[in-house]
Parts: structure tokens; C-alpha cells; sequence
């Protein structure tokens, strides 16, 4: 039997990817073209359809997609704020129609999980959750070999637990104190801008202008003191709250993604620290921290490819 092959889909406000990817993780053409040039998601999607069949490959075991604001249950994009197209989209149908193939719409969080199960570091785990360092802070909770979405496929919003509800910073979700405030790139920013009058003079960081939460993770693995007090303290938040997820489903791992917790295996370290630190009793020891095996280029076209192969199979 052919190997299979699904087409992996990521809108983003700024550019759209595309690729073909094989059932086993491997992607065998890939494409981008800027969401803006695209009044409408017909012309977008022409163009997709246009590109893959000029490189040969007609057809698809089914096709993800990832899309912001997109609507799982529906299958529809819904009033995104970073899209040209307004309103109600029903980006799956207009795929299908196009395509001559089944879709299947999901969030990214969701999508990384997925991705990180089939094709990544999780192909042994049964029970574990992706967080997905970024912007925000993104979950995406697989137990008993399930992905768990709930009643509106908003489950694993663990950035929007909070961490400091009385007089903690406050989240574009309008409440304060939630975990992504602190544990995310613009969260170690927040954190470097609330402490900027603490600066030591000798730090590596008076050097950069703006530091983003890369350059910083930098200067942490240079062994600057200040950037090192914020990454840990950006540790020792994630680590706790990682304790009390465990509560929760009770995951062999969390599988940690995106920039900064890729950056070293010594983030990890500290996190798992904290995590031990705080765990109850019966859970001591039993709960790994692992980093992601995709790179974060490939990982939403991987993720949303990946999830056709789980939902259709
Ligand atoms: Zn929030």
C-alpha cells in the first residue's frame, strides 16, 4: 500500500504555510505565500490548490488546518481580528470544495500535541501535554491516547489559569494574573521591563536595546546574573504550575515548545526542579519534562497534517 499523505495548512496573519506531509512525519513539499496578498480565502485557497498541483500531488488523505480564531466544531474561521476576511468563514467547506477531500480544522495547541504524538517526542506517551511557549502560553492535553478538546474545543487554556489573581499583570483576556502574563516571550519581557530599575550596570542586557525574550535567554546562557534572575524566576512559575496541572490528568510528561524552552536543555532542568519541588507526594518523580522534537518552523504544518491522520483514521 502507498504511504498516505495529507495536506498540512497554517493561516497566520502575516503568511500562510503549506506542505505535504507523509504518514510518517516527513513533509515533502512545502509552500508560503503572504495571507495579505488574498482579499478573499477563495483566492488563497486557489492558489494552494495551484502550487500543489503544479508540484504533482492530487491527493490527499484529508487536510488540517490551523487558523487563528478558528472554530473546531465548525470548521469555520470566526471574526479574526488578524485576518483581511471578516465575519464567519467556513474555511473547511471551502477547502473541501476546492480539494475533493475531507478537512479538519484545529486550534494550534491542540495541533502541537497532536504533531508532538505522531511525529515528535511523545510517540511513547499516552498521557502527556504540550505547552507551547509564544506570544501566549498554549496547551494541548492528550490523555488515555485522546486529545481532550471539550464542549467548545477551548480545553487546555492553561495560560489563562492564574498565577497571581490579586495583583498580578494583567492578560489580554481582561483578568489579572494569568500564567502566560509571566511564562511566555512577552511575559519574560514583562517581567525584564518590571525590573529594568534593578538592572546591575555590568549586566549584559544594558547592551541591548529592547531586548526581546530570545536575547535574553541569551544572556542567561552567557551567565549574566539578571537575565539569570528572570529566567528563573520565569522557571520557578511554570515549574509550580506544572505541579498543580499534574493534579489535573495525572501526565507522564509535559513536552515543552517554542523559543525559549527550546533553547536549552538547562530551562528544562530548572522547570523540573520546581516542578519536584512543588508536586504532591504520590506524583514525586513520575512526571517528566521533555522538549519538543519539531522545529518551529514545520510544527503547525506537522501539527494540522498530523491530525488528519489521527481524526480520520
Ligand atoms: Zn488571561
Amino acid at each position: 500500500m502507498d504511504q498516505k499523505h495529507a495536506l498540512g495548512v497554517d493561516i497566520g496573519g502575516t503568511k500562510t504555510a503549506f506542505g505535504v506531509v507523509s504518514d510518517k512525519g516527513v513533509i515533502i513539499f512545502h509552500g508560503e505565500v503572504p495571507t495579505r496578498d488574498y482579499p478573499t480565502p477563495d483566492e488563497l485557497i486557489k492558489e494552494i490548490h495551484a502550487q500543489i498541483s503544479e508540484a504533482g500531488y492530487p491527493d490527499f488523505f484529508g487536510i488540517g488546518i490551523g487558523a487563528p480564531n478558528g472554530n473546531a466544531l465548525t470548521g469555520n474561521i470566526e471574526f479574526a481580528p488578524n485576518l483581511m476576511w471578516k465575519g464567519i468563514v467556513p474555511i473547511c467547506s471551502l477547502f473541501e470544495e476546492k480539494f475533493e477531500t475531507r478537512s479538519i480544522l484545529i486550534n494550534d495547541a491542540n495541533a502541537a500535541a497532536v504533531g508532538e504524538r505522531m511525529f515528535g517526542n511523545a510517540k511513547d506517551l499516552d498521557h502527556f501535554v504540550t505547552i507551547t511557549l509564544g506570544t501566549g502560553l498554549g496547551s494541548g492535553i492528550i490523555i488515555e491516547g485522546h486529545l481532550v478538546e471539550g464542549q467548545h474545543g477551548f480545553a487546555g487554556e492553561y495560560g489563562h489559569i492564574r498565577v497571581f489573581p490579586e495583583n498580578g499583570r494583567l492578560c489580554g483576556c481582561g483578568r489579572n494574573g494569568c500564567l502566560e502574563t509571566y511564562v511566555s516571550s512577552t511575559g519574560v519581557v514583562r517581567t525584564f521591563k518590571e525590573w529594568i530599575n534593578e538592572m546591575p550596570s555590568d549586566s549584559l542586557l544594558t547592551k541591548i536595546e529592547n531586548p526581546d525574550a530570545l536575547a535574553i535567554f541569551d544572556c542567561w546562557k552567557k551567565k549574566d546574573a539578571f537575565a539569570t534572575r528572570i529566567v528563573d524566576y520565569t522557571a520557578q512559575i511554570l515549574g509550580r504550575s506544572l505541579a498543580d496541572f499534574s493534579c489535573f490528568s495525572n501526565p507522564q510528561a509535559f513536552v515543552l515548545f517554542g523559543g525559549i524552552a527550546q533553547s536549552g536543555q538547562g530551562f528544562v532542568d530548572k522547570v523540573k526542579i520546581e516542578l519536584e519541588k512543588n508536586i504532591i507526594e504520590p506524583l514525586k518523580g513520575k512526571v517528566e519534562i521533555r522538549l519538543s522534537l519539531l522545529h518551529d518552523e514545520n510544527a503547525a504544518i506537522l501539527g494540522s497534517a498530523a491530525t488528519t491522520f489521527w481524526k480520520f483514521n
